[in-house]
């Protein structure tokens, strides 16, 4: 006999109350978890849904009652919620109430916080007066309050002193002059306020109306599809997203706008604001639980018709979606990190679909797998290749570190790189130094060659460990530190090691009396630290701008003029499958920041792989031929999206049992399917072996086959919950976004 875990009530708080009814003989096989079925109830027959499936009863087999049968799902609403869940859950690896948790809204205790916002009380002349006098006082927070006023004419409290980074006594002695009034409100309904159609439409150039109009003349004629808008950076793609969602509007449709949170600036905000008014909206980190919510019941109630986030704006329960647009696509953090670990844009794929929506996806630097996707004729390529803006693209030059030790600079900085600084510095212009630092793990080279120590089996990068021991995270290689190196016996074979805080001290050296500002993990640690250092540099506060990958993101300095990219390498070495691809878009992105403004810019990328494609077409913001070499690699070690990966990951707090654990569920892979084609990898001790105590054990299954890979997960997830550990948990992840 089997038995059915039905929920009767999808909220939240109901989740975890099932109850257990039996599967009648007809329905075995048929019914799934994530189906929608008909159940005696208190003498009722309700709606549920099933969330779990198992070969044991509950309470006593006598008082269990039967399904009366599967329902038809109905369209939009908690039924595609649920059936989303359920994909989710199948093909992401995770519990139904796991999945269901992901996909609902958070229902929180809902306070009213209490709402500021500073209004304009002076009239412009009075406000350009004002901002004469902070000028001459140099008294930079005031003036940048008193633009922002010009304007607007009411901006959020939160926002001056987050993103604008005011404080409070500027404010209250602006207020003082008269300039503005602080006002407050204890509702929460509308995070801004602005008519729309504050702002006229644009006439789109030729290129942009193309586009807009092929995909909404498909949506008329019924056809859903796949876009993917390859253009660069102030090529006019966000424009493009405003019609398409104007578009919708029109059709009396709903639209979804993810951005990467870092991306979602103001700016881009009252952009959709002044057009939409009161009927978008926004979830982000700022706002409370309550707030969130509140949101999510307004979108429900079809009080709004466009919802703009992150990742997980996915889940607004809209009944009459038309169209997801997901900006950046490339990003990262589209990944959620904890289970079910699913990505957004599949997911959006998925939604779309249950819902007959249209999905347009939008990028500077493409991810890989879409690109691919496009190449197959799966995804529909636009291009946009001019800026609209004006501004050339900064000029690039490649310094190699080889050469510079061969020359006997032994500084972090390249001979050309300091001509550079010191030419800017002369002429008060700015520049940024940028570390990358992404995926960096300890990979070990020689600093006279440039030659990375690498596996034998899996062409990735070896790490470092203690006592001098190099180990592949991958297969589990592990092999002592050479004394010198296999290449060219140079004894400078080094694991790699800078920060931030060293570039700044180095440069401070270099350049006495430089201004330095630095942005990393340690300055970011406090709320509004980030918006703060980077208004501080607009400002002109600072010469140079240190940092990690934070500084390269979407921000425009008109006065910097140079960039440098310290390691380019560090990157490339991470030992990952995408190691490639993510340094392509680092440099790509890092040198686009260098001559925004009308001043020429200029780049400067140090490297111990000049020749490396990576950071040659980066070098040219060359992103076809990129392309054509990535997937090449991809193709040569079956890597995604040319094939698919599935990391197992075994915690355990117990480092023996972990690893005993990892090697069953190895054993297991390759007993279980003995006719399919696929690769059992390790297990090894995962990269960062050991968390809070709790040990990591990492195995991979390659496959070309995506479902078989989904088979494997749903025998091993049976296998895990047969056992009953208590100590372990076993984590999935479908093609990861690293190794882990
Ligand atoms: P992207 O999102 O690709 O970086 P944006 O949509 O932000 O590009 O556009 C870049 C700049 O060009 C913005 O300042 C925007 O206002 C301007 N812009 C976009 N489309 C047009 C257009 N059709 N006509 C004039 N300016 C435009
Ligand atoms: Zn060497
Ligand atoms: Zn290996």
């Amino acid at each position: 006999m089997t038995y059915a875990d039905v929920i009767v009530d999808i909220s939240v708080e109901k989740l975890d109350k099932s109850f257990q009814y039996a599967v009648p003989k007809r329905l075995e096989g048929e019914l799934k978890i994530g189906a929608c079925v008909q159940i005696p109830f208190g003498g009722r027959k309700l709606k549920g849904y099933c969330v779990g499936l198992s070969e044991k009863p509950k309470i006593d087999p006598a008082k269990i009652k039967e399904i009366d049968g599967i329902l038809q799902r109905d369209a939009g609403g908690e039924d595609v919620r649920v059936a989303l869940a359920a994909w989710i859950r199948e093909n992401y690896g995770s519990t139904m109430i796991q999945a269901l948790k992901t996909v609902l809204p958070l229902r929180k205790s809902v306070k009213k916080v209490e709402r500021r916002t500073i209004v304009r009380k002076a009239g412009r002349e009075e406000l350009i007066s004002l901002l004469g006098e902070s000028q001459r006082k140099k008294q930079v927070a005031k003036e940048r309050l008193l633009k922002a006023l010009l304007e607007e004419e009411r901006i959020p409290y939160e926002w001056v002193t987050g993103k604008l980074g005011v404080s409070a006594q500027t404010i209250v002695s602006l207020e003082h002059a008269g300039a503005l009034q602080i006002e407050s409100t204890s509702s929460y309904r509308n995070p801004v306020k602005f008519q729309s159609g504050e702002e006229g439409w644009r006439d789109l150039s030729p290129r942009q109306r193309e586009i807009v109009g092929t995909v909404l003349e498909d949506f008329d004629a019924g056809m859903r599809e796949t876009y993917l808008l390859h253009g660069i950076t102030g090529s006019g793609k966000t424009e493009v997203y405003l019609r398409l969602a104007e578009g919708m509007v029109q059709r009396g449709k709903q639209v979804i706008l993810l951005i990467p949170e870092i991306a979602l600036t103001y700016q881009t905000l009252l952009r959709f604001y002044r057009h939409f008014g009161d009927r978008v909206s926004v979830l982000n980190s700022s706002l409370s639980p309550g707030e969130k919510y509140d949101q999510i019941q307004r979108a429900k109630t079809g009080e709004i018709d466009v919802i703009i986030g992150p990742r997980s704006a996915l889940f607004t329960p809209f009944s009459n979606l038309g169209m997801i647009i997901i900006d950046e696509e490339h990003e990262n953090s589209y990944k959620s990190e904890s289970t079910p670990k699913y990505h957004a844009r599949e997911t959006a794929e998925k939604l779309a679909e249950l819902n007959g929506a249209s999905l347009f996806l939008g990028s500077a630097t493409p991810s890989v797998e879409s690109y691919y996707r496009a190449m197959e004729g799966k995804y529909r390529l636009f291009r946009m290749t001019d800026r609209l803006t004006g501004g050339e693209l900064a000029k690039t030059e490649i310094v190699d570190l080889r050469e510079e030790l061969k020359a006997g600079n032994r500084s972090i900085f390249s001979r050309r790189l300091q001509e550079l600084l010191a030419d800017r510095l002369e002429k008060g212009q700015q520049s940024m130094l940028f570390l990358n630092r992404r995926g960096y793990s300890g990979f070990v080279s020689c600093r006279s060659c440039g030659l990375i120590l690498k596996c034998p089996h899996c062409d990735v990068s070896l790490s470092e460990h203690r006592g001098g021991k190099m180990i592949c995270h991958y297969c589990g290689y592990v092999t002592q530190k050479p004394a010198a190196c296999p290449t060219c016996g140079s004894r400078y074979v080094l694991g790699f090691k800078a920060g931030t805080q060293q570039i700044e001290e180095k440069l401070r050296e270099a350049f006495p009396g430089i201004r330095t500002l630095r942005m990393d993990k340690d300055t970011t640690a406090t709320k509004d630290s980030y918006e703060k250092i980077l208004g501080a540099f607009a400002d002109g506060e600072a010469d140079v701008l240190i940092g990690t990958q934070m500084i390269v993101k979407g921000h425009d300095f008109p006065n910097v003029t140079l960039v440098g990219v310290l390691a380019a390498d560090l990157s490339l070495g991470s030992g990952d499958y995408r190691a490639g691809e993510r340094t392509f878009q680092l440099l790509t992105q890092a040198v686009g920041r260098a001559g925004r403004g009308t001043l020429p810019g200029a780049a400067v990328i140090q490297t111990y792989q000049p020749e490396h494609y990576a950071v040659v077409r980066a070098a040219e913001q060359d992103y076809e031929n990129f392309y054509q070499e990535e997937i090449l690699y991809r193709e040569l070690g079956s890597y995604p999206p040319v094939e698919h990966l599935l990391a197992i990951q075994v915690f355990s707090v117990d480092e023996k049992r972990g690893e005993a654990l990892a090697k069953v569920l190895s054993e297991q892979v390759k007993r279980s399917f003995p006719k399919e084609r696929f690769a059992a990898l390790g297990p090894s001790p995962a990269g960062i072996g050991r968390v809070n105590d709790v040990y990591r054990h990492v195995l991979y299954v390659k496959a070309s086959k995506y479902e078989l890979l989904v088979r494997i997960k749903d025998k091993l997830e049976e296998t895990v919950s047969e056992m009953q550990l208590s100590r372990e948990n076993v984590q999935f992840d479908f093609d990861p976004m690293n190794f882990l």
